[in-house]
């Protein structure tokens, strides 16, 4: 049997670093971890090959290799999806689809032959049982969540590595809070499941063993949701493993309650951790209440965010407007709440409401459902009625991503950032032909070239002369803003 597994392109976002990628001359910023998940737990003997789009494109001879086609997609990557489809259909290839946009969707995609839903540990072993039987049956779901702890190691082999700037690693699924526009706990649940510390090891040996060196990102929907066994197996564990290796810098999402547990927090960086995304959403308490983000209440929240940067956690913020207690003035105070905190990658989007979340229930209870769920929250679309007047919401949301994206505020929040920030010793990587090139670049495109010039060479010798030893997160931080300023650009024009 032949399998190839596609996956769709994502469109220009925040979170598709596109305009970022060529200073490093890569193509796409993270592997479909699920699509090489499933290839490992697929027969051994059949043949498995991989098209990531947003790395190469995907020929007519792929699909005629083929005997069945495995896709899966986000809810980002649907008008790709479509084309996918569309193309299997016509090379009379048969498609067998799962991941999020087709838990929500499925009925959307009548060309789709198989759907495994939900969590491959299950459904796929159905599915590929009656398939064995030649009586595959449309539709494989479930509600249970699996035990992660049988889950093979990804098929690194099936990358090329050298399109990625990072590569993905799981640890455990699902989160303990229960965030009302969340759709993570709708499909992963409310009690985190883990996988062990050998198991997790031997996974980034794999990844260690097949030469990467560059940042790992661990796509946990919270990492600390689990906190006990984290602390006590999977960070000593790491401690333990990475002695004698370099590079491999960690980055996570986290909840912010992480700023109250300094012994985590050191352990974190030593394992290895230096950039961990959180959900702020937004220094409204109100609207704090109104979502459930009960973490977030009752504290002072930038004060929380200098905590984790001091510990030596790069901070990268998600903010939202668009609740029901929004007023006005909220869009100002998001402003001046990311300028003090120094979060640079500040991700400002609107309200959505997924698929699944008690957000969606709502709405739809109260009749403000509007279109298709984006997937990508800022693309300045929302899939309910909000409260405030749409076109002042709009105005203000435009606003937001102006004023925080102009070079002015964005490179003082990389100066306040590298102020406070003191990058762990763990982690650090050789300085390669790579970054040479993409200092280089950097100077062409941002210090000649680019609007922010001035701003550039502000931070350019700032940093050599107050922090020269985190020069290279400066150029690195100088080159993401470039990214967000374009992808914003498309938004606000
Ligand atoms: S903390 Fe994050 S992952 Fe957990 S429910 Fe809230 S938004 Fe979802």
């Amino acid at each position: 049997m032949r399998v190839l597994m596609v996956y769709p392109e994502f469109p220009d976002t925040f979170w598709s670093f596109k305009h970022a990628l060529p200073f490093i001359r890569k193509k796409a910023s993270l592997p479909p971890l699920g699509l090489i998940t499933v290839a490992a737990m697929l027969p051994p003997a059949w043949e498995k090959r991989l098209v990531d789009m947003n790395t190469t494109t995907l020929t007519r001879q792929d699909l005629e290799w083929a005997d069945y086609v495995f896709v899966s997609a986000m809810v980002a990557q649907r008008d790709s999806t479509h084309e996918v489809i569309r193309r299997c259909k016509q090379a009379g290839v048969k498609i067998v689809a799962g991941g999020p946009l087709f838990i929500g969707e499925h009925e959307q995609f009548p060309d789709v032959d198989y759907f495994v839903l939900n969590e491959a540990e299950i459904t796929l072993p159905r599915f590929l049982a009656d398939l064995e039987k030649g009586e595959p049956q449309r539709i494989y779901e479930t509600t249970v969540f699996p035990d992660i702890r049988q889950t093979p190691a990804p098929m690194w082999e099936l990358l090329n590595l050298r399109h990625y700037s990072d590569m993905c690693i799981q640890y455990s699924r699902g989160c303990p809070f229960n965030c009302d526009f969340c759709n993570i706990t709708a499909m992963f649940g409310r009690r985190p499941r883990t996988k062990t510390a050998p198991q997790l090891i031997a996974e980034l040996d794999s990844l260690y063993k097949v030469g990467w060196r560059g940042n790992v990102f661990f796509v946990d929907d919270n990492l600390i949701g689990n906190r006990r066994e984290l602390e006590r197996d999977i960070l000593p564990a790491i401690i333990e493993w990475r002695q004698g290796k370099e590079g491999m810098a960690f980055g996570t999402e986290v909840s912010i309650d992480l700023a109250d547990d300094p012994d985590l927090m050191r352990l974190m960086v030593e394992a290895g951790f230096d950039t961990v995304f959180v959900g702020i959403e937004t220094p409204d308490e109100q609207s704090l209440t109104e979502c459930n983000k009960s973490q977030n209440k009752g504290r002072d929240l930038v004060e929380s965010v200098k905590t984790l940067q001091r510990a030596g956690l790069q901070v990268q913020g998600g903010f939202i407007v668009g609740f029901d207690s929004d007023k006005p003035s909220i869009f100002q105070r998001q402003i001046e709440f990311i300028q003090r905190s120094g979060i640079v990658m500040a991700m400002v989007g609107l309200l959505q409401a997924p698929f699944g979340t008690r957000l969606y229930e709502r709405m739809e209870k109260e009749g403000r459902l509007l279109d298709d769920f984006s997937g990508n929250n800022t693309d300045g679309t929302m899939n309910f009625q909000p409260k405030m007047d749409p076109n002042v919401l709009q105005e203000g949301y435009r606003h937001i991503l102006k004023s925080i994206y102009s070079p002015r505020a964005y490179y003082e929040r990389v100066r306040a950032f590298l102020n406070e920030y003191k990058r762990p010793k763990v982690t650090r990587q050789a300085i390669n032909w790579i970054h040479f090139e993409a200092l280089l670049r950097s100077i062409v495109v941002l210090g000649i070239r680019g609007k922010e010039r001035l701003e550039y060479w502000r931070l350019f010798f700032w940093t050599l002369l107050h922090r020269p030893r985190l020069f290279p997160q400066a150029i690195t931080l100088a080159i993401y803003g470039f990214h967000f300023r374009q992808v914003c650009e498309h938004y606000v024009s």
